[in-house]
């Protein structure tokens, strides 16, 4: 299968090709050549397979032409060593728990599945090592630590800025040691973009060693999000409740939502997706006005969807021929306030007992006012609420339990290498230390 590149300005790629660079050469995102659609015999008995058969089928689809077959099936069922359960809030609304992966939220899925991806392209080319560098914020780096960790021929560099990651954060990629280094920057994400930026164009750096990033754009975090949703539907339907199924994603990026998208192309029966934002609100206000006026991000409770210019719409306005009306009928927005998010943590506490993380909040809530009689809906729930501990022990005024996994990052010994914003000092500690 070939990759083009959302701005068709590139060459098309080969799946390997688009793993290894991430964006196109032209600052397009890679879509896949042909979506295959998948035969109505496997959503027939879908219920009766297990997550990893179902991801496995559709990993197929995506990457069989271009992976062996049981190195493929290896690399699904090594990646989903977790379940991902709908979990039913009220008779009509299920959350699909995406946090019971090493970091709690759903980034370990795209994250896990890369790493083995990459891994396996590296030893096919009789690679040493490959250098993954990324520059977090907070939780990209969990994910991308957590994915890679132990995984043979890839070291990877996560660069954060000090004093800006809660401990928790901190905790989760600084304990890791093996292939994992934490490097630790005297300045603000911005910088440490900048630094891994300037690595990947400086001559001397790429002839020393071979980087590569972990973007969440890439083909290979990106288009295995596309598995949980089929196994949501298959969940659904052995409750006989998956005839109208409408499906609401808390999105930032739009990745994930993208991915269950290319799900419905492929014939997943989903009636209608639900887009829910928080107050940063371009792809709503898109929907209402055929416009996209990207805007500076402002910051909420919801962070991870703080993000005022969703690289994933280009994909979204590719896969529906850049039609608004197309793209209308298949996704509703939902846009919330943090005051609106906080009302309906502690109203769905208080009456189901349900305990939400702010950004589920946004999905469960448009799911509350946008459900028609008859359909059932499934929001996804993108992180534990523990990660927002603060926050969501404020809103519901009670103590949150926190699950043993991030109790054990908590008890790990932090390591990091302390650097400067200056570029030279970072390369010349990648010069020495690799
Ligand atoms: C990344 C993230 C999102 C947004 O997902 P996108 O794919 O960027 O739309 C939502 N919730 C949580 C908890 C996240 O970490």
């Amino acid at each position: 299968m070939k990759y083009y590149s959302t701005n068709r300005q590139a060459p098309l790629a080969t799946l390997h090709e688009a793993v290894v660079k991430g964006l196109a050469s032209d600052k397009g995102l890679y879509m896949p050549e042909t979506i295959k659609p998948l035969p109505k015999e496997f959503f027939d008995e879908i219920e009766n397979l297990t997550f990893q058969e179902i991801a496995y089928r559709v990993a197929d689809a995506f990457f069989g032409e271009d992976v062996p077959a049981d190195v493929l099936k290896h690399i699904v069922y090594d990646t989903l060593s977790f379940d991902v359960p709908a979990v039913r809030v009220t008779d009509s609304i299920y959350s699909l728990e995406l946090f019971h992966g090493p970091t709690l939220a759903f980034k370990d899925v795209g994250a896990r599945f890369m790493a083995r991806l990459l891994g396996y392209f590296i030893r096919q080319e009789g690679r040493e090592q490959v250098n993954v560098l990324v520059a977090t914020s907070g939780d990209t780096g969990s994910a991308v630590a957590n994915g890679f960790l132990g995984v043979d021929g890839i070291h990877v560099y996560v660069l954060y800025p000090k004093g800006k990651v809660s401990e928790i954060q901190e905790k989760q990629f600084t304990t890791l040691g093996q292939n994992i280094t934490a490097i630790e920057v005297d300045g603000v994400f911005d910088d440490c973009q900048a630094l891994v930026k300037s690595a990947f164009m400086d001559k001397e750096l790429n002839a020393h060693m071979k980087l590569t990033s972990a973007n969440s754009i890439n083909v290979a975090r990106f288009l295995p999000q596309a598995f949980y949703y089929f196994y949501a539907y298959a969940q659904l339907k052995k409750l006989g409740k998956a005839d109208q199924l409408v499906i609401c994603v808390p999105s930032g990026n739009f990745g994930n939502i993208t991915a269950g998208l290319f799900g419905k192309q492929m014939g997943l029966p989903v009636k209608r997706f639900i887009a829910a934002n928080n107050r940063n609100d371009i792809f709503f206000n898109y929907l209402q006005t055929g416009v996209y006026s990207p805007k500076p991000s402002v910051a909420t409770i919801a962070n991870a969807m703080d993000v005022g210019d969703p690289s994933n719409f280009a994909r979204v306005i590719d896969l529906y021929g850049n039609s608004h009306a197309s793209i209308k009928a298949e996704i509703a927005g939902a846009t919330y306030t943090d005051e609106q998010i906080r009302e309906t943590v502690k109203q769905t506490y208080d009456e189901t007992g349900y305990l939400l993380d702010p950004h589920g909040a946004c999905g469960y809530r448009a799911l509350t006012e946008g459900l028609q009689p008859g359909e059932v809906g499934v929001f996804l729930e993108t992180a534990h609420p523990a990660k927002f501990l603060d926050t969501v022990e404020g809103i519901i005024g009670d103590k949150v339990e926190i699950p043993a996994k991030l109790q054990a990052f908590m008890k790990g010994t932090k390591q990091s290498v302390p650097l400067s914003k200056d570029f030279a000092a970072f390369k010349q500690y990648l010069l020495e230390n690799s």
